[in-house]
């Protein structure tokens, strides 16, 4: 029976996933299955960000002042000019990018 012992996934600083939440629910769900006993290895990617105005394009970071659960609502301010008139371009993917496993062998 093959056995999948570490899957890699990518979240984007913008999903506003919790780390520990996510291996909690995780492990919940991978139950009874292939996963189960699999380690969840979790990337953070930075959130990248457009200005509508002075164009800039780069790594935009999460107003601390603003909780998470609203975070995800409220217009990211350009880190070079402070406009609100920004749209997020990056860093709002859940992408599992590597799942490896064991694969018993066959006798
Ligand atoms: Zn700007």
């Amino acid at each position: 029976m093959t056995k999948v012992s570490i899957v890699n996934v990518e979240v984007g600083e913008f999903t506003f996933l919790v780390p520990e939440q996510l291996a909690f629910n995780f492990e919940i769900a991978s139950r009874n299955s292939v996963l189960e006993g699999a380690e969840l290895r979790i990337k953070t990617v930075k959130g990248r960000l457009f200005c509508n105005d002075c164009h800039f394009e780069g790594e935009s970071q999460v107003n601390p002042d603003i909780p998470d659960q609203l975070a995800v609502f409220a217009p990211m301010k350009c880190p070079k000019c402070g406009s609100s008139s920004t749209k997020i371009i990056g860093g709002r993917d859940f992408i599992i990018t590597s799942i490896e496993a064991e694969v018993a062998e066959s006798t």
